[in-house]
């Protein structure tokens, strides 16, 4: 038996970071949707009790270090599953970019083998579960568009941004999360983004006010690390993007774009610049 499943990318409309915790994560105010570039998971039942991980892609590792087989093992030690899975993973998702590709995955994976294996897992234990492995698992389980808070793992769901052409360019830097985080000084932020405000934006439904109230506080650190960053959001909204912001804690910067028209434009004038460049929509 094989089956199926997407593993969306997703992008962070705001991100605000309050105060580290006594156990060292970070607590985050993040409102977070998914985007139409997904990694494509195959499932397929294995005769023994091994998980095996493949992918095309040459730079992602295929052992314990990947989520979607830590995701695997996850599930068979939690509900005793003495069956084996081959996962290979058919990977669109730029990585270590900010869109989450890796928790995508593990997230895809615990969707997939709670179908292969028919275990009746609900999304909440699913979320309970993503929650072991990463903090935006959780987010991804669901997907749609949602509030996270805590250290990413609490969410309240929200509606549906308005559909727009969303650009995506990643610059070929490696950013390591953990160092982004680890340079953010919360007093050195000159402004937090609202919560409140693009909730208000998103049900209002306004796409020019979820384009004004965009904002993340870790741009500044990546920035400063990677001038280069700088340089690309500054020529996307150049480019004429009605919105631009770095995903996570980057390098990929994103700019939502409501005429289909100008894509084009924007699209080519950031291949000059820049390898990687995606234009897709919104998943919604
Ligand atoms: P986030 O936005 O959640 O911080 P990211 O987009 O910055 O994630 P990922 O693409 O998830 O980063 O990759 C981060 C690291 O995780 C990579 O260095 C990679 O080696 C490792 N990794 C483990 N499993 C996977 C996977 N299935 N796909 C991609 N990377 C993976």
């Amino acid at each position: 038996m094989k089956i199926y499943e997407k593993a969306p990318a997703k992008i962070n409309l705001m991100l605000d970071v309050l105060h580290k915790r006594p156990d060292g994560y970070h607590e985050v105010e993040m409102i977070m949707t998914m985007v139409d570039l997904a990694d494509r998971l195959e499932l397929k039942e294995l005769p023994g009790d091994s998980i095996i991980i493949s992918s095309q892609a040459g730079y992602i590792p295929l052992d314990e270090k990947n989520l979607a087989f830590q995701a695997a093992r996850l599930i068979k030690e939690r509900y005793q599953v003495r069956k084996g899975v081959h996962i290979h993973l058919d990977k669109h998702i730029p990585v270590a970019a900010g869109l989450a590709g890796g928790s995508s995955d593990a997230a895809a994976a615990l969707r997939g083998l709670n179908r292969l294996w028919d275990l009746g897992i609900t999304s909440e234990e699913l979320q309970t579960l993503g929650a072991e492995l990463g903090s935006d698992v959780p987010f991804c389980v669901t997907g749609g568009t949602a509030l996270a808070t805590g250290r990413g793992e609490l969410l309240t769901p929200l509606p549906d941004p308005p559909q727009c052409w969303v650009v995506l360019a990643k610059l070929p830097i490696n950013v390591s999360t953990a160092e982004v985080y680890g340079r953010f000084r919360s007093h050195k932020v000159q402004s937090h983004p609202s919560a409140q405000q693009m909730i208000q934006a998103i049900e209002q439904g306004s796409f020019s006010q979820v384009c004004e109230r965009l904002g993340n506080v870790l741009e500044d650190v990546t920035m400063e690390l990677h001038p280069e960053v700088r340089q690309l959001k500054e020529t996307m909204q150049r480019l004429g993007a009605d919105g631009v912001l770095m995903s996570g804690s980057g390098p990929t910067v994103f700019g939502l774009v409501s005429k289909e028209a100008k894509v084009a434009r924007i699209y080519n004038g950031l291949r000059g610049f820049c390898k990687e460049v995606y234009a897709v929509r919104l998943l919604t």
